[in-house]
């Protein structure tokens, strides 16, 4: 994906990995990232199947290009999400990654597990990350989401140490609907 956001970036732990065969079309794995609730740990759900008419060069994940018939359920996901919950005293954040999410074949899906967690668990922010800029959006598909990571990943435009991580990518604010600036990545020295 993307970004290298969409994937899965060095340090990660790999605390969830898991593939079983469910009811929830595409949703491929779910792990533990320490930054892709916007530069912040966050558990992030992985989708398979991208829909981006030309593939972005250097795409960290083109092994979620194809949609794969492995899928987790919702009550798989939630047992995930509650376990890291009760581990860690910050806000909970969940990102949502690829692959594409808003891809026709897994948007009721990301709608469906977006509303569901919200519902249950307070004091939850949700993320999302995906190639479309928010004309290419439907407010149905986000109405659960905080923030968006947008734009499809370039290369070419690099801004190594933040994110997004190319320039051409924006971080949107979902309900005040609003571009917000670049985040410095803790830890690196550029
Ligand atoms: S949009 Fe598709 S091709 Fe581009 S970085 Fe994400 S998964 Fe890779």
């Amino acid at each position: 994906m993307i970004f290298n956001l969409h994937t899965t970036d060095e340090g990660e732990l790999y605390l969830f990995l898991i593939f079983y065969k469910g009811v929830i079309c595409n949703l491929y794995y779910v792990d533990f990232s320490l930054t892709n609730g916007l530069g912040k740990p966050s558990i992030s759900i992985y989708y398979s199947g991208c829909d981006i008419p030309t593939k972005c060069k250097d795409c960290h994940n083109p092994e979620l290009w194809k949609k794969q018939k492995e899928a987790l359920t919702y009550e798989e996901i939630y047992k995930k999400v509650k376990w890291y919950k009760d581990f860690q005293k910050e806000k909970l954040r969940v990102s949502f990654l690829g692959g594409e999410p808003l891809a026709s074949y897994n948007v009721d899906s990301v709608i469906e597990i977006s509303k569901r967690l919200k519902e249950d668990f307070s004091n939850i922010e949700l993320i999302l990350y995906s190639w479309r800029k928010p004309e290419l959006i439907e407010e149905e598909w986000v109405k659960y989401f905080d923030y968006g990571v947008l734009g499809e990943f370039k290369m070419d435009s690099l801004q190594e140490g933040f994110l997004p991580a190319s320039k051409n990518q924006i971080i949107y604010d979902f309900k005040n609907k609003e571009a917000l600036p670049p985040i410095k990545l803790k830890g690196d020295k550029k």
